[in-house]
């Protein structure tokens, strides 16, 4: 360092702290920077309560939102649609640097923030309160044009401190990099302000809004939360699960429903007006205009969880009372097929990602809003109820007779215009035909199915692919909704992984209805003119097949162990699997992982099975070898 940078560096810091009792920016820049310099949890969260509590309500609430490494609440929809090349400009300008020296400093920091530091060291402004910073933001957010924000941001950035700036430009890019999360600053709040983690959480997941969680821990008016309509809640996930017992061991009674190829879309409807947002939560209503007419009409505000797929409308389709009768029935299957059917996720991709929909593309990719739960309804946030009683909301509130409205017309109807001329008839009245009554049957709720033994689950399994679905899913009755996490109330069974030929080595007898067939069956695929065996399986065939097959295993048994037979190797299967692992339960050295039989190959001979080659190909393709 030279004497004269020494010089000018002694004055900065003393105008720094001159300036220091005037901003406030300062503070929470420096204690970002005392969170980024340890690695401990418990001390970055002690670091942000004690920063909390060191500033004014207003001060900590917009703090925890830029803690939260963004510009504003979660909730909001405003963006200030300021990019990395505005900023990169923005800061190159009033550095002074040229771009290889700026290139330079990012290649070190890798950081546009802590660029903006490094360079703008011997350039300062006089600092900046926090709420200035804030308001900055929405000004920006507000402006209209590249010329316009450019401006302002120069303007915020050139009054600022290099550390203020450094952050400001690191929460306008919405990655403040520290190692803070938002689940972090809940924690904080809980810390400085009061009240339980649970609580802030449930507010701030409620609310969307982490500064107005943190001003009613600070009030003490946590649980007075209300739900905010057209702020997406999180989304309730699901695990995997690797065999159809699994699927039935974490809980007691499990509602069964397929697994439908499209994607997860949280409906809102409020005072006739109708928003989906997509599993990122954001917005995707446009993409579907044939949707919100349908849920427009319901009597209550709700919040819907489901599935939008493209959809094949049956030809004359079953009026949709009457189909919703038989929910909860044995009837479940009858009522899948009258409904229609899921086309595959690739039809559906051709209507996603455009600006505008068109009427051809209405026409040729009609979409089903699949819906399988019900988050908030009539005033009340249901999700701490179990899926049992949220099933049956969902299917009262589905049930009911309602007007189609058009979606347009209840906003029309809100300002207080008259409705667009069109008749607005009634679900039931309706015939299928033409487009509008397709928007009238596009909300379903999708059909819950029950299984007690793994065999039941595995049939379901079968008849949701035979309906072109991916799978299923396994759902705790018991269970309330979890947004955002992930856990074992929600079970999903997937597609195989690819399907071999497999020759029968080992019978046993069944399980319940099947226990005086041979219905388990154990496998094995060819290791030179050796068969080892790689799963078993319980049987994915009808109850004539088996009966059949059981005559023919009986008659050709090597040796009968009781309980169990090993057989003459002539029955070939096919085989499909979700996934295949290394193991040594079977002499193949692999095992599947959810094996189901497909069907009998009789125009197959054992000759013709595959060998373990095909499963080590299949095995390395998996684990992305191949
Ligand atoms: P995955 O994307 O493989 O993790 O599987 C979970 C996804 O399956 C969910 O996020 C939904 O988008 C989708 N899904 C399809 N049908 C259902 C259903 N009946 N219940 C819940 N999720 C479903």
């Amino acid at each position: 360092m030279t004497a004269f940078n020494g010089v000018e560096s002694a004055i900065r810091q003393g105008l720094s702290i001159l300036g220091s009792h005037l901003t406030n920016m300062r503070k929470l820049a420096e204690s970002c920077e005392a969170i980024a310099a340890t690695t401990k949890k418990l001390q970055k969260t002690a670091i942000v309560a004690d920063y909390l509590k060191s500033r004014t309500t207003d001060e900590a609430a917009v703090s925890t939102v830029f803690l939260s490494g963004r510009p504003f609440p979660a909730w909001e929809e405003t963006t200030m649609q300021v990019g990395g090349s505005l900023l990169w400009r923005v800061v190159a300008g009033l550095s002074g640097k040229d771009e290889s020296t700026l290139t330079t400093a990012y290649r070190k920091h890798g950081d546009l923030g802590a660029v903006t530091a490094d360079v703008l060291q011997e350039r300062f402004g006089q600092g900046l309160r926090i709420l200035e910073v804030a308001d900055a933001f929405r000004q920006i957010a507000a402006a209209r044009g590249p010329a316009a924000k450019t401006a302002l941001v120069r303007d915020l950035l050139s009054r600022a401190t290099p550390l203020e700036a450094k952050y400001i430009v690191k929460i306008i890019t919405g990655d403040l990099r520290i190692g803070v999360k938002e689940s972090l600053v809940e924690e904080a709040i809980a810390k400085a302000c009061g009240g339980t983690l649970a609580d802030v959480q449930r507010a701030n997941m409620l609310l969307g809004d982490i500064g107005e969680s943190l001003r009613l821990a600070v009030e003490g008016k946590l649980a007075t939360a209300k739900t905010r309509m057209f702020h997406p809640l999180g989304f309730m996930l699901a695990s995997p699960i690797e065999s159809a017992e699994e699927g039935l061991s974490y809980f007691a009674e499990a509602a069964v429903e397929d697994k439908y190829d499209g994607i997860r879309a949280q409906a809102h409807l409020s005072d006739g007006e109708v928003r989906f947002f997509s599993r990122t939560r954001d917005e995707i209503t446009s993409s579907f205009p044939d949707l919100p007419d349908a849920l427009a009409g319901l009597p209550q505000d709700a919040i819907f969880d489901g599935e939008i797929v493209a959809w094949e409308y049956p030809q004359n389709l079953v009026q949709t009372q009457e189909v919703v009768d038989e929910f909860f029935t044995e009837a479940g299957e009858s009522r899948a097929g009258k409904l229609g059917r899921a086309r595959p996720f690739s039809v559906l991709q051709q209507r996603l990602g455009r600006k505008k929909v068109s009427d051809k593309i209405l026409q040729e990719i009609p979409v089903a809003y699949l819906v399988f739960d019900v988050l908030y309804a009539g005033g009340e946030l249901l999700i701490d109820r179990p899926l049992q009683e949220r099933a049956r909301i969902l299917y009262e509130l589905l049930a009911t007779e309602r007007k189609v409205i058009h979606h347009r017309d209840a906003l029309r109807l809100r300002s207080g215009q008259a409705p667009a001329q069109r008749n607005i008839g009634t679900q039931r009245k309706l015939t299928f035909g033409n487009e509008e009554e397709i928007s009238a049957h596009s909300i379903i709720r999708a059909p819950i199915f029950r299984a007690a033994s793994p065999e039941e689950l595995e049939e379901l399994f079968t008849a949701a692919q035979a309906r072109g679905n991916e799978g299923l899913m396994i759902k705790d009755l018991s269970s309330p909704y979890t947004p955002g996490k992930r856990g074992k109330s929600w079970l999903k069974m997937k597609r195989e992984l690819a399907t071999l030929d497999v020759v029968v080595t080992a019978v046993e007898f069944g399980h319940g209805k099947r226990v005086s067939v041979l219905s388990d069956y154990t496998f094995g695929v060819w290791d030179g003119d050796r068969l080892v065996n790689i799963g078993k399986a319980y049987s994915g065939l009808t109850d004539a097949e088996i009966a059949e097959m059981t005559q023919w295993f009986l008659q050709h048994t090597i040796e009968d162990q009781g309980f169990r037979r090993t057989v003459e190797p002539k029955i070939v299967l096919e085989v499909a699997f979700n996934n295949m692992m290394q193991s040594d339960r079977h002499d193949s050295g692999y095992a599947l992982r959810f094996p189901r039989i497909v069907r009998l190959r009789p125009d197959k001979s054992a000759e013709d099975a595959d060998t373990i080659e095909r499963a080590r190909e299949i095995f390395e393709k998996q684990n992305g070898k191949a």
